[in-house]
């Protein structure tokens, strides 16, 4: 187990006993690269392309956008490159594109694919440049949206997609009611991605960014593991993948419930990613699923963190 666990410490994600969980790298753009390769990420699980977009008086044009996402597939190539499209609103306002009304609750308002709804001349110059890296790289591209809330929303930017001849495209679960009608969202996109950090916000009405409600966010909430449960189970009737690119996803003995729960993949920030190959390494799936279900019999996210260590024995 000790070579097994050293062996990990580089290398493409599974389980002890052998089943692949590939391990990805959330990034905000070209400079984050480095410490993803540095941490042996197998691809991008998420890239955060609203950075482009930000204190800025206007949109980035397609050649600027495309040499971005150039250096970002050229950095993995033959690897998966997930790039989600603006995720801009709410808490990442656009100096460019004000809101078009007062927004009283901004977390509720036209945010993510809300805001390219009412703008698709934003999102398509974005779809284009992706089109055009992608073609120029090995690499694996998957576009997603954010903040989709109904199959309707997924479909439309499926539909986006492949006008622009992107060959995958997906959705962000972050939005409770994603979570609760997984299945009709799975049956026409290629992958689900769960969000931890906003479902938490939602399903609990408890602001990311209030330290105050810390508790209500804990990713360990058994309200919030029954939601990825759901997603994931509304995935795998269309036998549609489903990964976390929450930060979730980046704590060990969580990063081993999610598996148990049954997601397809992890992304995190870099420096979380050797701790987790590590301790995934370590565990079989038998034992994620274990831990998995005991941490949803639990009351409450201190007991469910307890629950599942019983069942992690090579947790440091
Ligand atoms: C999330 O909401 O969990 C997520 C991954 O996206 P962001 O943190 O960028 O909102
Ligand atoms: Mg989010």
């Amino acid at each position: 187990a000790r070579q097994a666990g050293l062996a990990a410490a580089t290398g493409p994600g599974a389980t002890s006993d052998g089943r692949p969980v590939p391990l990805l790298a959330n990034i905000g753009g070209p400079r984050d690269l480095a410490a993803a390769l540095e941490h042996g990420a197998e691809g991008v699980g998420l890239y955060r392309t609203e950075f482009l977009f930000l204190d800025r008086a206007s949109a980035p044009g397609e050649e600027e956008q495309e040499a971005a996402y150039q250096e970002v597939l050229d950095a993995f190539p033959g690897g998966r490159v997930v790039v989600r499209t603006l995720d801009a609103g709410a808490d990442k306002p656009l100096a460019f594109l004000p809101p078009q009304a007062e927004e009283p609750n901004p977390a509720l308002g036209e945010r993510g694919i809300r805001l390219s709804r009412a703008h698709p001349e934003i999102m398509n110059v974005q779809l284009a440049a992706l089109a055009r890296a992608a073609s120029r790289s090995s690499a694996r591209l998957q576009v997603m949206a954010p903040m989709v809330a109904t199959a309707e929303e997924a479909a439309w930017f499926a539909a986006a997609c492949a006008e622009a001849g992107l060959p995958s495209a997906g959705v962000m679960v972050e939005v409770p009611s994603a979570a609760l009608r997984a299945a009709d969202l799975a049956a026409v996109v290629d992958f689900l991605s769960l969000g931890t950090n906003d479902l938490a916000q939602y399903a609990f009405a408890a602001d990311r960014q209030l330290g105050a409600l810390t508790a209500l966010h804990d990713p360990w909430q058994p309200g919030l593991l029954d939601l990825v449960a759901l997603a994931v189970e509304g995935a795998g009737e269309h036998g549609t993948p489903c990964g976390v690119c929450g930060e979730a996803a980046a704590d060990p003995a969580l990063a081993c419930v999610l598996v148990g729960l049954g997601v397809a993949s992890l992304s995190m920030s870099a420096p979380a990613l050797p701790a987790v190959r590590a301790v995934l390494s370590r565990h079989s799936r038998e034992q994620c699923v274990l831990a998995a279900r005991a941490a949803r019999a639990a009351a409450s996210a201190t007991e469910a963190r307890t629950a599942a260590r019983a069942h992690l024995p090579g947790l440091a």
